[in-house]
């Protein structure tokens, strides 16, 4: 008697389980999410940092020379180190380096492990210290092993200055690393956790298209105008090249990229600050960048803008979502038929005429409006809800063939 009536409470429990609606722990609230919080240093402590990174890389080429016997010993088993087999066979390294502690060493060796792991090789490069073939300099750390002190922070019992310091204020941090640039300055790089805070913005939708004459047009009918970020000193930079000047060229090149991000911060922002639902048009750069209009794209930032708008947006509790952007230049935003330009010529045209209805468009803005629309379509017409509109972007056969498809789908 006993053992059925346990079964009998079990299943009853199991009943129970079943029937229980939608587990509520399941569907959690997302309260926070990740970044990567980025610091330069200052100047004062690069030779420190120049010392970490030539440590740091004889603990990697330690690592890559260990697990590489491991794995090819013809005597014993062959054996794929983990990065927790390395920090075994490391421990009380710390004692023999100058800067780094136990903590940087670990990391070092379970990066290692990772990275070979997903190259599925042997053996990764080595890092080199000096010479015109030098690494990079990286110095890896744990969460606990950064401390913070009045406005820098400490580690390895240094004190680290940062510019920018006000923006480590009240962030709570995973772990990071010191990282250093082409330019030799170093950075200071933080996970950090950043909690969500809702807030409501004054205006309810907004549509963006991407383009290549302004990056970007919202459908209430604002710019961000490219700049001309790269441009404006892509001759400086050449003359440069020609005259063999690699530290000036480099420096331009950040220049031109700091402009860049710098716009595309102001605009993201002022875009998550005014709208609640933010819809943008998918524009796939990596099959653009194979065509002719390559400096172009890379110039434009798409998809830094994207990233920008997700994180900014997720952050203020905005929604944000990506749509199929195709032929949304040609369809008339008033009446919705296909009535305009097409093809190469047709990116020539920034105004015109519906046939249908008559009415008088500029391109981007009704780009954008039909963008907006499309994420308005009920689920029973645009197919699937979470990536909106089923179209894939198209994939043409040959690169000349994408070049003018895509830029029709885009301007
Ligand atoms: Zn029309």
């Amino acid at each position: 008697m006993k053992p059925r009536d346990a079964t009998t409470v079990r299943r009853m429990e199991h009943a129970d389980d079943g029937s229980a609606p939608a587990r509520s722990e399941d569907s959690l609230v997302i309260t926070s999410f990740t970044r990567t919080l980025r610091l330069k240093v200052k100047p004062e402590s690069y030779a420190w940092l120049n010392v970490a990174a030539m440590e740091v890389n004889t603990v990697w080429n330690w690592g890559a020379e260990v697990s590489e016997k491991a794995a090819r010993s013809c005597t014993g088993k062959r054996k794929w180190l983990t990065g927790f087999d390395l920090c075994a066979l490391s421990s009380g390294a710390s004692e023999y380096f100058e800067k780094i502690g136990a903590d940087t060493i670990q990391r070092v060796n379970c990066e290692y492990a990772m990275k070979r792991s997903t190259a599925k090789r042997i053996r990764l490069r080595w890092r080199v210290s000096r010479g015109p073939r030098r690494s990079l300099g990286w110095v890896p750390f744990k969460a606990a092993s950064i401390k913070r002190k009045g406005k820098a922070v400490l580690f390895c019992g240094k004190t680290f200055r940062v510019f920018e310091p006000e923006r480590l204020e009240s962030v709570k941090w995973r772990q990071g690393c010191f990282a250093q640039e082409a330019l030799e300055d170093w950075w200071l790089c933080l996970t950090v956790t950043v909690p969500i805070e809702e807030s409501v913005a004054p205006l309810e939708k907004v549509g963006i298209d991407l383009g290549l004459k302004d990056i970007a047009v919202t459908s209430d009918g604002e710019r961000c105008e490219k700049g001309r970020f790269y441009r404006g000193i892509e001759q400086k930079i050449a003359h440069a090249q020609r005259r063999g000047h690699r530290r000036q060229a480099k420096r331009l090149h950040r220049r031109a990229a700091s402009r860049r991000r710098d716009a595309l911060h102001k605009f993201s922002r002022q875009i998550v600050n005014q709208y609640q639902k933010i819809v943008v048009g998918d524009v796939s750069s990596p099959q653009l960048v194979k065509t002719r209009m390559a400096k172009s794209v890379l110039d434009s930032g798409w998809g830094m803008l994207k990233t920008m708008l997700q994180y900014k947006g997720q952050q203020a509790g905005r929604s944000v979502q990506i749509v199929s952007e195709r032929d949304t230049s040609r369809t008339c935003s008033s009446c919705g038929s296909l009535t305009g330009p097409q093809g190469a010529n047709g990116l020539r045209v920034r105004r015109w005429t519906c046939d249908r209805c008559g009415e008088w468009h500029d391109r981007d803005i009704n780009a954008a409006k039909n963008i907006l629309r499309r994420a308005e379509l009920p689920a029973s017409v645009s197919g699937n809800e979470s990536s909106s509109l089923p179209v894939p972007p198209r994939r043409a056969s040959s690169s000349r063939k994408a070049g003018i498809e895509t830029a029709r789908a885009i301007a």
